[in-house]
């Protein structure tokens, strides 16, 4: 895989492709989990993304497996100081919100089920409206000085939220959020660029974007409605069927095809030319989904291709 990039103004160096840990316990088995990691980590795969929440989703699931495998791939390796864990606060259903003994607490049980004393990336997940910003800033701080917490993360959250964050952490002297963690991807780039693009250079933040192939949209391998059907990810990938949204499919494949490489190669390589993305976040559900995402955090796009990409794309509504 290719360089290391250091995390804002931390000792964290991260790779540039994060592995999405979404599907472990839900589309992927303990077992191919394990493969999954083993193969992400043998390529020079050091970044991982998780959360609480994981897959809490799915039939029979309470939350936390995702973690739990987690955990138990890094006790089985014993490579806990080689990898950079994120993970994410505020959706488990037992620590719902971001209260400050909700925090504390639901960092507790994350460290429990990661096997580990502490997590180098920690994001508040979703806003928690309901609770005053300056209570949840103070519970990210106090894990951070209690050693739990490396560095602080948000995702999914408004601009005028992360411009709050920044100004309370300021005055009250904690530490300010390094990572941002947007769903941004090619055929969805409107919540990013229209707002935390600017904001993210502005405080040097860098950008984790989520869903980077558009739940396997962009991998190219639905090219009508109904090649969804029976697909774990049908809700998500199907909502990109517009004509706008085929015709990103036929850039991305006529590019893919001239260079040699697959269609999320070219999905990630194209998010990797957008400012302040340090590494797209994109899960594989079995090894063999895994190499054309790890050549993702290598090709370099040439700026032609970049451009063709970005100007098939601007016709998308999201
Ligand atoms: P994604 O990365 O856009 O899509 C991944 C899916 O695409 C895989 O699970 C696989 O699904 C398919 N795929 C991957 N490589 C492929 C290949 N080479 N060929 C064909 N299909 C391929 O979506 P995601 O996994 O949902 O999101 C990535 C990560 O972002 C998650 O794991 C999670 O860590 C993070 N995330 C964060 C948030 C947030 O709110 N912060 C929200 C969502 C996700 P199938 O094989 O099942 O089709």
């Amino acid at each position: 895989m290719g360089p290391r990039n250091t995390l804002g103004n931390t000792d964290i160096e991260a790779s540039g492709l994060c592995l999405g840990a979404n599907t472990f316990g839900w589309t992927s088995d303990r077992d191919t989990s394990f493969e999954v990691l083993d193969a992400y980590r043998a390529a020079g795969g050091n970044f991982l993304d998780t959360a609480d929440s994981y897959s809490a989703w799915v039939d029979g699931n309470s939350g936390g497996e995702s973690e739990t495998i987690l955990g138990e791939w890094l006790a089985a390796r014993g490579t806990r100081d080689d990898v950079v864990v994120a993970t994410k606060v505020s959706q488990h259903p037992e620590f719902k919100g971001l209260s400050g003994t909700n925090v504390a607490a639901a960092a507790e049980a994350s460290l429990r089920r990661l096997q580990a004393e502490h997590i180098d990336l920690y994001y508040a997940h979703f806003d928690d409206e309901q609770t005053p910003l300056e209570e949840t800033v103070g519970a990210f701080e106090d894990l951070v000085r209690a050693g739990k917490i490396r560095a602080v993360g948000l995702s999914n959250y408004t601009p005028e939220r992360i411009r709050e964050w920044f100004e309370i952490a300021r005055r009250t002297g904690a530490s300010l959020p390094v990572a941002l963690q947007p769903h941004y991807n090619l055929v969805h780039r409107r919540d990013f660029e229209a707002g935390k693009s600017e904001l993210a250079r502005q405080e040097r933040l860098a950008v984790m974007p989520y869903f980077a192939l558009a739940s396997g949209f962009l991998a190219g391998k639905y090219r009508r409605r109904e090649d969804l059907e029976g697909a774990a990810r049908a809700g998500m990938a199907g909502k990109y069927f517009s004509e706008s949204g085929v015709r990103v499919l036929e850039t991305l494949d006529e590019i893919a095809h001239r260079l040699e490489v697959e269609m999320p190669t070219v999905a990630l390589a194209w998010l990797r030319t957008r400012p302040q993305i340090l590494a797209p976040i994109a899960s594989a559900r079995t090894t063999e989904q895994l190499p054309a995402l790890l050549a993702g955090a290598q090709l370099e796009l040439s700026a032609q291709d970049a451009d063709a990409l970005t100007a098939v794309s601007d016709d998308m509504e999201n």
